[in-house]
This record gives C-alpha cells, sequence and structure tokens, in this order.
C-alpha cells in the first residue's frame, strides 16, 4: 500500500514524500453515549485507518490530494482559515488553522497525499482519524512540540467548531492513544485512561456496516444531549452532581422520582445503567471472561434499543441475527447509532459462514445487503518508515 501511495506521490507532486504516517479508525466496544455524561467508555484503535505522506515544496501552497475523494484543494499560505464548503480537505486545513492559532507558522508551501481503508461515514470515526493523523504528522515532521493529549484536544476543537460536528472527545482520544490487542476504559470527565488488555483468543472482532445513511442521526444525537441535560438539573434539585455518570445505578434509584418527564427518565437510566456495565466489562477483560463481556455487550445493546431508542431496524436486524447464530458471543450496535456499524465477537474460522447467512438474513429484513469486515485492535496514530523505491 504504501509503495503504491509513494507512486502517486511522485507522480501527483513531482517530488518524493518526506514522511508517511498513520492513524487508525476506532470502535466502541462498550459505554454507548456516556462520553458526553462525564463516564466511562471503551474503545479500541482498528487496523483499518488513514494514511498520509507529506513533503514541503517550494511553490508557496498548501496542497491536499486525497486517493477517496476527487476534489483537490490548494491554499496560499495565510495566517489563518476559513471552512470552504462541505470538501473533504477542510479536515486537515481546520488542523492546520488551529496550529497556526497556537503560535506556528508554515513557512513554506506543503504536499499532503491522504488514502483511507475505513468505510467514510459509517460510525468508525475516519473524521477523527484525518484530524489526529494530520495534527500528529505536522506536530512530529515541523517538531512543534505539543504533546498527544493536546493533540487529540486540538483535532477535537477542529471536528466541533471548524467542521462543526457536536461530538466528544473519545474517537480522538483513542486514535491517538490505542493500542494493539488492548482497549482503553477512559474517564470522559477528567481524561484519565487505563488500557486494558483484550486478548480475544478463540474469537475476533467482526464489524458489519448495516450502509443505512444516516440522515437524522445528527439532530437526534442532538436531541439526545439536551434530554441528558435536562436529567441532570431535575437531579440537581436535590443532589449536588455535575453529570449523570456521577451516580451508579443504586444510588440514581433514589433520586429518580426528581425526573418527571418518562422519555427524559428512560434517556437517564440508560447512561447510568451502561456506564455501569463498563466498569463490569473491564473487569470481565481482566478476568479473561470473554463470555460475560459478551453478555454485557448485548444488554448495551438493548438498553440503546429500549431506553435510548437510538438503534433503528438496520442495527436491530444486525444483532438480532447475532443472537440466533451459534457462534456470535456478543453483539451490539457501536457509535451513535440510528445506522453506522455493529461489532459482534464471532468465534475464529466461521468469518465466511457468519458473512453468508448474516447477508441472506440482513437482505431479507431490510432489502440491500450490509458489509462485513475483520479487523484486529492495532496501534494508534504513529510515523511510518518511508517507503525506499
Ligand atoms: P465517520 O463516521 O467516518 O467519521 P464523518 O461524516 O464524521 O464520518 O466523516 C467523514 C468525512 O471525513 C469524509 O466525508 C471526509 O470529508 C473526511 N475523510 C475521512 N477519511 C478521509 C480520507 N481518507 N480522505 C479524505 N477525507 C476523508
Ligand atoms: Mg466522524
Amino acid at each position: 500500500m504504501k509503495n503504491q501511495l509513494t507512486d502517486v506521490f511522485n507522480e501527483h507532486y513531482q517530488q518524493d514524500p518526506a514522511a508517511t504516517y498513520f492513524a487508525p479508525g476506532r470502535v466502541n466496544l462498550i459505554g454507548e453515549h456516556i462520553d458526553y455524561n462525564g463516564g466511562l467508555v471503551m474503545p479500541c484503535a482498528i487496523t483499518a485507518g488513514t494514511w498520509l505522506l507529506l513533503a514541503p515544496n517550494n511553490e508557496g501552497v498548501i496542497r491536499f490530494k486525497s486517493m477517496n475523494f476527487k476534489d483537490e484543494g490548494n491554499f496560499a499560505l495565510q495566517n489563518s482559515y476559513e471552512k470552504t464548503g462541505g470538501e473533504w480537505y477542510n479536515y486537515p486545513l481546520g488542523v492546520i488553522n488551529e496550529l497556526q492559532g497556537k503560535g506556528w507558522k508554515l513557512a513554506t508551501g506543503l504536499d499532503l497525499l491522504y488514502y483511507g481503508n475505513i468505510p467514510i461515514g459509517s460510525g468508525l470515526s475516519s473524521s477523527a482519524s484525518i484530524e489526529v493523523l494530520t495534527a500528529y504528522a505536522l506536530n512530529d515532521y515541523y517538531q512543534l512540540g505539543h504533546d498527544k493529549l493536546e493533540l487529540v484536544k486540538l483535532s477535537k476543537k477542529v471536528e466541533n467548531e471548524f467542521i462543526g460536528v457536536n461530538s466528544g472527545i473519545m474517537d480522538q482520544f483513542a486514535i491517538a492513544f490505542g493500542e494493539a490487542d488492548k482497549a482503553l476504559v477512559l474517564n470522559c470527565d477528567t481524561l484519565k485512561y487505563k488500557v486494558v488488555d483484550c486478548q480475544l483468543g478463540d474469537y475476533i472482532l467482526a464489524i458489519i456496516n448495516t450502509n443505512k445513511t444516516r440522515e437524522l442521526s445528527e439532530s437526534k444525537y442532538n436531541e439526545r444531549v439536551a434530554e441528558c441535560q435536562e436529567a441532570l438539573k431535575a437531579l440537581q434539585q436535590e443532589i449536588n452532581v455535575n453529570n449523570l455518570c456521577e451516580l451508579n445505578a443504586e444510588k440514581f434509584a433514589l433520586h429518580s422520582h426528581l425526573i418527571a418527564n418518562e422519555t427524559v427518565l428512560k434517556r437517564a437510566t440508560h447512561v447510568v445503567r451502561e456506564n455501569d456495565r463498563v466498569h463490569l466489562a473491564a473487569k470481565a477483560l481482566n478476568a479473561g471472561e470473554l463470555e460475560e463481556f459478551g453478555r454485557l455487550m448485548y444488554a448495551s445493546h438493548q438498553s440503546l434499543k429500549e431506553l435510548y431508542e437510538v438503534t433503528g431496524k438496520e442495527l436491530d436486524a444486525v444483532v438480532d441475527f447475532c443472537k440466533n447464530y451459534a457462534h456470535v458471543i456478543g453483539a451490539r450496535m457501536t457509535g451513535a447509532g440510528f445506522g453506522g456499524c455493529a461489532i459482534a465477537l464471532l468465534q475464529k474460522g466461521y468469518e465466511q459462514d457468519f458473512a453468508k447467512h448474516l447477508t441472506e438474513d440482513y437482505v431479507a429484513k431490510i432489502g440491500y445487503p450490509a458489509a462485513i469486515y475483520v479487523h484486529a485492535i492495532g496501534d494508534g496514530v504513529k510515523a511510518l518508515a518511508v517507503p525506499v523505491n
């Protein structure tokens, strides 16, 4: 892959790349719709990701090319940039803008070439991947001196402010700090995290893309954020809490009568129980109890379906199939929901059988096929050796 990219870089920019970087995509194993409620999430990086080759140029312009998109970006050197339309290169442009805002000045032009094998727009966070990749690469290549956490926060700021998507910090964090065969248990309030061994033994992580477009996902996402804020406000009439995840299910039960709206109560109940499940899931992984981990995944999905109402018929079809398939021990939606991807713990050796039967079942129920990928739990963002042709 890298050698092919070098050829494209050479041909397109008429020079050799000076450095190569990789950033993964991510899945969240458990702890969904928790990051904006100050609780625990358990993401990991996956071996699919985004590559970047770069080299300075003498043309006085920043040039963006991606193998995944037709549009190419070409920008004069300026002190700051603004988002222009909906083109993909706004993501790296936003990162350059933020880095310059912290005192860096790009002195010469720059050529950048991207390629990604994360399915785009499917909830595996190709957007956070390209942000963290660009931030890490420029910080490393130009020796800007920011630590990884600063780059994570800067990337999140690009997503929230430059691009305008209201998301938490989990994605950028997992992409920066992920490690092969490990999951992160991240407290989204304090940003403290632990690395847990995630040896799947006889199982692999199957990722199932529902191929459902996420049309309403943004407004529904914002609606859930607002409902959680309403629940918190109701609880604050009686107790001193800063976010819902400060309460475990037991404590929550003592005060939940303060939440008058039934829908809001359901949302808060999911959040509190899901946060408790992450504690249990970390324990299960530490003890090597994969079946218990799988059971918690199913319970998480059920709660996201019934209490949080963010699954939809496509994700439910995938998880229902998994429940009836003998060689899966746990499955759930991952990401914001309303489409996107599900994950399943699938027994090794059954990849083809699973894909065949899931596809038949899914097409019969939904009318078009899902896509199934198998990725290992991989490293976070990193520099790669520049290939020699
Ligand atoms: P996701 O769930 O994959 O994060 P988003 O809609 O948040 O979906 O982000 C997808 C957008 O990120 C793409 O439309 C594109 O603008 C940008 N992007 C991601 N990967 C690449 C890539 N390899 N090359 C160019 N742009 C990319
Ligand atoms: Mg995204």
